[in-house]
């Protein structure tokens, strides 16, 4: 097999311009690790948009390969957990960000940051979810483990129309749960109805600075956004709530009180998906293949091809972006 693939590579010059070109490499420039993967399906996550914007420095080794998720077959293999034709997933530990990642044919990274694809998951399927599914099932468990179930009252996820946040409605609602969407975007309210939103409020309500402490609305949220929307979540949570915080495409502050945690025992509860530990992961997939609904999976996606990953990345720093964008690197 040629050892020449294509491979989307971001470099910066000396007064820290940016380039985005679409190159041929060798396993030879690949960096080093235990397993070649032949990458079949990637996505492009807010995080991805970052890097090939270069709006934040999510890239910190040049130049590099950026992609933060694939899934894929292995090629080649020095794990022993791992052999050639094993189906495979890989969210984050740094791929895309310090260690190339997913926007080329082919990818070698370490055995142990892979997990298996579910078995009845296509490596499409698999990123439809992608690390924003997968993170908001991180969101999920989370909530869960802290007791709140769907008897504990409404729980409301905001960013709601984006990745994380479709994922997570989709799920929560699948699950039972009274779910309340909260976007920017009034175009999207039927699209949040369909993935099982119960209601669906303007983004407009939560971002104002917030009250110590508001009416009390839901028992729980996902939060993706940060910034006085988190704050205000968290002001308007029931007494004994909790709150997973996973994202900041609002910003990256919290301008709140302590008001929520002293006097009504709200949690707040912090998620992250890029060094979550090995179990915690495969207990996501595993879920993630029980508890999210096909249907809704595929209506929450776009596929594209590969060469179209620089638009996309614009269109989701833009907030333009509804649900998952799929790249199809098969195609
Ligand atoms: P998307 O861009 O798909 O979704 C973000 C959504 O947030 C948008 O669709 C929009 O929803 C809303 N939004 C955007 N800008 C603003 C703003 N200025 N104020 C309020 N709301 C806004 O991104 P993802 O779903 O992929 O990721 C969401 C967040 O989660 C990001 O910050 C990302 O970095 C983070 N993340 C964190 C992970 C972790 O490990 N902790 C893993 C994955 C993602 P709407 O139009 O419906 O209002």
């Amino acid at each position: 097999m040629s050892d020449r693939f294509t491979a989307l590579l971001v470099s910066q010059d000396e007064a820290k311009n940016q380039t985005n070109a679409f190159v041929e490499l060798t396993d030879a420039d690949l960096i080093e690790g235990d397993v070649t993967v032949a990458v079949e399906a990637t996505t492009v996550n807010y995080k991805d948009g970052l890097a090939i914007t270069g709006k934040a420095p999510v890239i910190r080794r040049w130049p590099l390969i950026p992609g933060i998720d694939f899934a894929g077959t292995v090629i080649s293999s020095e794990n022993p957990n791992w052999k050639p034709g094993d189906k495979v997933v890989l969210n984050g530990w740094g791929v895309g960000e310090t260690h190339h990642g997913a926007y080329a044919k082919r990818a070698r990274v370490k055995g142990e940051w892979l997990v298996p694809l579910p078995a009845s998951m296509s490596p499409i399927d698999a990123m439809i979810v992608g690390t924003a599914g997968y993170t908001a099932m991180l969101c999920v468990m989370a909530l869960e483990r802290h007791g709140i179930v769907p008897e504990r009252g409404p729980v409301i996820v905001t960013g709601a129309a984006g990745g994380v946040g479709s994922v997570a409605i989709s799920i929560l609602s699948k699950l039972g749960y009274h779910v309340i969407a909260s976007t920017g975007r009034p175009s999207e309210h039927e699209y949040l109805k369909q993935l099982g939103a119960v209601e669906v409020i303007e983004r407009a309500e939560l971002t104002n600075p917030a009250r110590p402490l508001g009416k009390e609305r839901w028992a729980g949220g996902v939060d993706t956004v940060g910034s006085h929307t988190l704050a205000n979540v968290l002001s308007m949570t029931k007494y004994g709530g909790a709150v997973a915080a996973c994202g900041l495409a609002g910003g990256m502050d919290l301008p709140s009180s302590v008001a929520p945690f002293i006097l009504r025992g709200v949690s707040l509860l912090g998620v992250d998906s890029v060094m979550a530990p090995r179990e915690l992961r495969l207990e996501a997939w595993q879920r993630i293949e029980k508890d999210l609904d096909r249907e809704h999976l595929r209506a929450i996606s776009t596929l594209m091809p590969f060469d179209a990953i620089e638009n996309a990345a614009h269109d989701i720093i833009e907030g333009k972006v509804r649900g998952r964008l799929v790249i199809d690197m098969t195609a």
